[in-house]
C-alpha cells in the first residue's frame, strides 16, 4: 500500500502520470479537481458552494477542502490500497491539515520548467468533444475535428493571460506548500520532461529508491 501525493504545475502532464501510477500502485486516484466538478454537475451543497469559484479558476477555501478530503480519505478502499492525492494539497494550511489526518509515504513534485508549461498550453486546441491537438495540426489550422467534426478552438482558460495568473498562483501558494513538505523530509523532485512512458518509468524508479531507502513500507 502507498500514500502519495502529486504536485505539479498546470500543464506538467500530472493529471497523466497521476492515472498511471495510481494503475501501477494500485492505489486509487483521488483527484480533487475531479470530485470538484462532478460536485458542481450533481449540484450538491458542496457543489452550489464552489461553482462560481470553479469558474474563476481561483482555489476553494481550504475548510471547504478539508471536509472533501477528510469525507474521501474515510473510504474503505483508502484504508485497504493507500491513495494517490492529485491536486492536494494547493496550500500550506491544507498540507499541515492533511499530515495531521493521514499518514504520507511521500510528495512527489513532477518538474517541468515555467517556459515550456507556457509554450505546451498555449500551443494546446481542443474540439467540443475534448480531443487534443498542437496549435500546427490541420485540425487546429482548419478549426474541424477530423474525428467527431466539432470545432477546434483553444480553451477559454488556456489564453496566456489565465495560464499565467494559474501559474503565478502556483508559485505563491502550492510551492509553500511543498516546501512544507520538503520541511518534514517528505518531497521528492523528479524531472518531468519527456514522452509520458519515459516520465512514468522515471517517477517509478525514483519512488520506490526512495521509499525502500526510507524504509516506510
Ligand atoms: P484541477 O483539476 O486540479 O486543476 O482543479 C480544478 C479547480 O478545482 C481548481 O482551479 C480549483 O478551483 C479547484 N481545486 C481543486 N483542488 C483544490 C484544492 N486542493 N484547493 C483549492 N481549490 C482546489
Amino acid at each position: 500500500m502507498i500514500r502519495l501525493v502529486l504536485f505539479g504545475r498546470q500543464g506538467a502532464g500530472k493529471g497523466t502520470q497521476a492515472v498511471m501510477l495510481s494503475e501501477h500502485y494500485k492505489a486509487p486516484h483521488i483527484s480533487t479537481g475531479d470530485m470538484l466538478r462532478e460536485a458542481v454537475a450533481e449540484g450538491t451543497a458542496v457543489g452550489q458552494k464552489v461553482m462560481a469559484i470553479l469558474d474563476a479558476g481561483e482555489l476553494v477555501p481550504d475548510e471547504t477542502m478539508l471536509e472533501v478530503i477528510h469525507d474521501r480519505l474515510a473510504h474503505d478502499d483508502v484504508e485497504q490500497h493507500g491513495f494517490l492525492l492529485d491536486g492536494f494539497p494547493r496550500t500550506v494550511g491544507q498540507a499541515k491539515s492533511l499530515l495531521k489526518i493521514a499518514t504520507v509515504d511521500l510528495g512527489v513534485n513532477l518538474e517541468v520548467p515555467e517556459r515550456l508549461v507556457l509554450e505546451r498550453i498555449s500551443s494546446r486546441r481542443v474540439c467540443q468533444q475534448g480531443h487534443i491537438y498542437s496549435v500546427n495540426d490541420d485540425a487546429a489550422r482548419e478549426g474541424v475535428c477530423p474525428i467527431d467534426s466539432t470545432l477546434v478552438e483553444q480553451r477559454d482558460d488556456d489564453t496566456p493571460e489565465a495560464v499565467t495568473a494559474r501559474l503565478d498562483a502556483y508559485k505563491m501558494k502550492t510551492a509553500v506548500a511543498m516546501a512544507y513538505f520538503d520541511s518534514q523530509g517528505l518531497l521528492l523532485s523528479v524531472d518531468g520532461v519527456g514522452e509520458p512512458e519515459a516520465v512514468f518509468r522515471r517517477l517509478v524508479e525514483a519512488i520506490d529508491a526512495r521509499l525502500d531507502h526510507d524504509d516506510r513500507w
